[in-house]
């Protein structure tokens, strides 16, 4: 339940922790039947999406995001041409996969027609037309359900850019081991998969079962974090591959693909993306997993 009191978002940010907001304007408000959206535009932060009462992006520092999310994942792979997206309702994550001139073909599977039609019409600001480029193609379906039927069978990267695992119901499942065994039959041998997981600090079962399901499903995974300004707690991705360790994507490797492709990135480089890969997670004091 989005809770406006006067023009104030209470977001339940941590287990533990309010982070309170002050909306300026609302464009709109939306009870799907998957979950309740809100079009806002949030005093310090500009206009952003909230999905049960839980902040999704906003204008002033979605690009630590979805930059975070998606490059890394890109630069991993040697050449990627076939991208799958499920979740990324807005289009932000869709328009970073698009910056690669190796990309012939980006698919964005999300739940939620509601999200991606008011996204289109309210967030040009993150989407910045992605929906209509030529490559792009949306489909509007439960994840799990597209996964079964996917008659494609060879995507390079897939990216999971899903409500936070612990919010509503929709996500939940694509956080599963089944899934992500589900995943690998879509993907290549070679294919590289990223999820934003949630927060190691707030949430710190949650996230270790995201990141237990994957260490199962995949030879390799990295764990990266930061603080995003907007969420109020840090963010979790953890990325995963057969094939490649992202433990060993040197800077200069990641920047010399950024280049070949024509990617311009505002806040992430292999420097920058090596040092947190090195940082370590972040957990509750005394909480030391196996
Ligand atoms: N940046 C956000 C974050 O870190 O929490 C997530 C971005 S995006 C708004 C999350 C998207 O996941 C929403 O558009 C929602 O509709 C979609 N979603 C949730 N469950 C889904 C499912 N089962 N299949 C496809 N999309 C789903």
């Amino acid at each position: 339940m989005v809770e406006f009191e006067g023009l104030i978002i209470l977001e339940p940010a941590g287990k533990y922790t309010r982070h309170v907001l002050k909306v300026n304007k609302v464009y709109a408000v939306e009870k799907t039947p998957y979950q309740e959206i809100a079009f806002v535009e949030i005093e310090g932060f500009g206009k952003a999406l909230v999905i049960d009462n839980f902040i999704q992006s906003t204008e002033a520092d979605e690009h630590i995001y979805h930059e975070l999310l998606v490059q890394p994942a890109m630069a991993l792979h040697p050449k990627p041409e076939k991208v799958l997206i499920i979740g990324g309702g807005e289009g932000a994550t869709l328009r970073e996969v698009l910056k690669h001139s190796t990309v012939k073909r980006a698919v964005m599977v999300d739940i939620d027609r509601d999200v991606v039609e008011f996204s289109k019409k309210y967030l040009e600001v993150m989407h910045k037309g992605s929906f209509h480029d030529p490559r792009a193609e949306v489909v509007i379906m439960d994840g799990l359900v597209y996964v079964e039927k996917a008659s494609e069978r060879d995507f390079d990267v897939v990216i999971l850019d899903l409500t936070d695992p612990y919010a509503g119901p929709a996500a939940k499942p694509l956080y599963s081991y089944e899934f992500y065994s589900k995943l690998k039959n879509i993907m290549k041998r070679d294919g590289v998969l990223v999820t934003q997981a949630g927060s190691s600090y707030f949430y710190t079962q949650e996230y270790l079962y995201v990141k237990e399901n994957l260490s199962r499903a995949f030879k390799y995974i990295g764990e990266y974090w930061t603080w995003i300004p907007s969420f109020a707690v840090n963010v979790n991705f953890i990325i995963a591959s057969d094939a490649y360790n992202p433990l060993e994507l040197e800077p200069d490797e990641f920047d010399k693909r950024m280049r070949e492709r024509g990617v311009k990135n505002v806040y992430i480089d292999g420097r920058r993306f090596k040092g947190l890969i090195l940082v370590g997670v972040i957990y509750p004091r005394g909480f030391t997993p196996q």
